[in-house]
């Protein structure tokens, strides 16, 4: 049987991951959220003290052993060397040490062959920043998801006030604004909607209507 590939690509806060998850289990595809990886070697090497220079961390990057493990809500767990990270990779810290690592090149190979077993293995949904662009070019649908910044940090700034760790929107959308710059600037697979790919703006949706037409965009492309 053949294995569908559909990649999502888009700015960090465009709900990528709730949307791709959410995909994923209505068609059955197995979901793959690429920026925990590159949290995971983040943190990795926030945690070992490695200096954030490309020579030390490529050091570091054969003994890392990753493994991806579903729970029992096709939720994500990330592993590394035997230990769960998944709620680790999220601290504040740890975003910075992923964003620094994901622009070097060394680790965008040694993750590259991994992301692209995973598709090889299952239908996959595969959210990042170069997934229709560097990793599955050849993917069955591309979709690059975004929304205004603005709009972006105010989901943003209500996702915190509802966890009870509200913080204040000058700030998060100025951090969503650099974010956004060093993900479209670096050398390294620079973030750009693929050749292809469907532009799918949020701005303007609910949740569930950006879930619907995500679905319709998809099942144009794939007869399931
Ligand atoms: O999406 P998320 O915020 O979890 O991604 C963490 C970091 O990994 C971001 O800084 C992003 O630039 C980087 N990333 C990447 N390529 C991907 C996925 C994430 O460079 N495919």
């Amino acid at each position: 049987m053949k294995n569908y590939a559909v990649a999502i690509d888009g700015p960090s806060g465009a709900g990528k991951s709730t949307l791709a998850r959410a995909v994923a289990q209505e068609l059955q595809f197995v979901y793959v959220d690429t920026g925990a990886i590159y949290r995971t070697v983040g943190y990795r090497v926030w945690q070992t003290g490695t200096v954030l220079k490309e020579e030390a961390v490529a050091e570091i990057l054969p003994g890392l052993e990753i493994a991806l493990a579903y729970d029992g809500q096709g939720l994500q767990r990330m592993q590394v060397n035997g230990e769960d990270v998944t709620e680790k990779i999220r601290l504040p810290e740890v975003s910075m040490y992923a964003s620094h690592v994901a622009a070097m090149p060394a680790v965008r190979s040694f993750l590259l062959e991994m992301q692209r077993d995973m598709a090889r293995r299952s239908s996959v949904v595969m959210d990042g920043r170069d997934i229709g662009t560097v990793v599955l070019p050849d993917a069955d649908v591309k979709v690059f998801l975004t929304a205004s910044a603005e709009e972006r940090a105010k989901r943003r700034f209500r996702e915190l006030k509802q966890r009870g760790t509200p913080q204040d929107y000058g700030v998060l959308l100025v951090e969503i604004e650099e974010r956004d710059y060093n993900d479209s600037h670096r050398s390294a697979a620079p973030m750009r909607p693929a050749k292809g790919a469907v532009l799918l703006d949020t701005t303007e949706l609910t949740f569930e209507e950006s879930r619907q037409r995500l679905l319709e965009i998809i099942r144009e492309r794939i007869a399931l």
